[in-house]
């Protein structure tokens, strides 16, 4: 048998990727129902299964202990986890001390509440979800949302000195028209802009992810038949690729995730509110890291699993619109968190 590794070796796949990147999923609940992402009537996991909060920030804390330098928040709506600001508050205490980056990513709808607190914690940037610009459209995308409630938030957030990202899910016949409005809303209020292409996530009660699937190939052509885009080398390890627009200066990202191309540099992993780490957004395979970290109060078990399970990172993913059925990844886009 090999012997174990030492506690502080960081983790690297067995593609020689360092893995320094935890996005962490703080529940599955949420207070919109995005169609996109849940069904109207979600089906929520029973409250005993939830980590505690603080059995979350252990965990993050082992991960942060073996290299990760960047922990996005997510859901769910993070935002929604009672007592999610002492959350954040412990895990600022990492930051300089092995965390780079503490963020999150939100729809937006609690940011007016939570905003300074954000802040207090080191929070700098975040990601707000925002798909439209016109309040009936955005009633009708995430069912429950209300879009004033939401400007509110981003005004507070900016107010506080966070730096905000506009993440855009691009949805044929939904938002197509409103692309250049967009692009001038965030031009005017200074926030970055990604536009997403949409996933074949969950089981979403008979809508077809197809219908909904706009190519950000053909959102590009659109842009270039207005603007000169100059391709940007910056990579963070995801699938976000990064364009400038001469004529605005505005640097847009695209995530195309349903592409292999960012496989290669990938480094990151995804830990659910029920404590399972999920290696690739488009694989199945997981590993269960609530066993280890509920049998013992030493973290020597949980980080042989979590070694175990990065040693199992596959080389890449495995979306494929052409085979033309949708919700092949069986789980919600809530669960693992985005
Ligand atoms: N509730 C928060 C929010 O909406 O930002 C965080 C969780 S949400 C699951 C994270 C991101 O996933 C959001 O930007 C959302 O638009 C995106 N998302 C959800 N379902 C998706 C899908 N089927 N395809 C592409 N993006 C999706
Ligand atoms: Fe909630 Fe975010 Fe999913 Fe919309 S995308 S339903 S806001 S988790």
């Amino acid at each position: 048998m090999n012997a174990p590794f030492p506690p502080t070796a960081p983790l690297i796949d067995p593609f020689a990727r360092p893995i320094t990147y935890l996005r962490v999923s703080v529940t599955d609940r949420c207070d919109f129902r995005c169609t996109y992402c849940m069904a109207e009537h979600m089906q929520f996991l029973p409250k005993v299964e939830l980590l505690t909060l603080e059995e979350l920030e252990r965990l993050c804390g082992a991960f942060i202990d073996l290299g990760v330098r960047k922990l996005r928040v997510t859901g769910g709506e993070p935002l929604v986890r009672r007592n999610i600001m002492s959350f954040f508050k412990v895990m600022s205490e990492r930051l300089g001390s092995g965390l780079d980056e503490l963020t999150l990513t939100t729809n937006g709808s609690q940011l007016a509440r939570f905003a300074d607190q954000l802040a207090d914690c080191g929070v700098r940037r975040i990601n707000v979800s925002l798909d439209t610009l016109d309040a009936d459209k955005f009633a009708a995308i995430t069912r429950w949302g209300r879009l004033p409630q939401v400007m509110d938030g981003i005004r507070a957030a900016k107010a506080a000195g966070i730096r905000v990202k506009i993440n855009v899910v691009a949805l044929k016949g939904f938002n197509e028209d409103e692309l250049f409005p967009l692009l001038d809303w965030c031009a005017r209020e200074g926030h970055d802009l990604t536009f997403i292409e949409v996933m074949p996530m969950g089981d979403l009660g008979g809508e077809d992810r197809l219908d909904q699937y706009w190519p950000l190939s053909d959102l590009r052509a659109r842009l270039e038949g207005r603007f000169t885009l100059t391709d940007l080398p910056e990579r963070t390890g995801g699938p976000a690729r990064y364009v400038r627009i001469e004529e605005t200066g505005q640097k847009i990202g695209f995530i195309t995730p349903l592409t292999h191309n960012f496989c290669e540099s990938c480094n990151r992993v995804r830990l659910t509110c029920t404590g399972e780490l999920y290696m690739c957004l488009g694989q199945e395979d997981r590993a269960d890291l609530r066993a280890p970290l509920r049998a013992s109060a030493d973290d020597g078990a949980l980080r042989q699993t979590i070694r175990a399970a990065i040693a199992r990172k596959p080389k890449g993913h495995d979306f494929d619109y052409s085979r033309g059925v949708s919700g092949q990844i069986s789980r919600h886009m809530s669960h693992t968190g985005g």
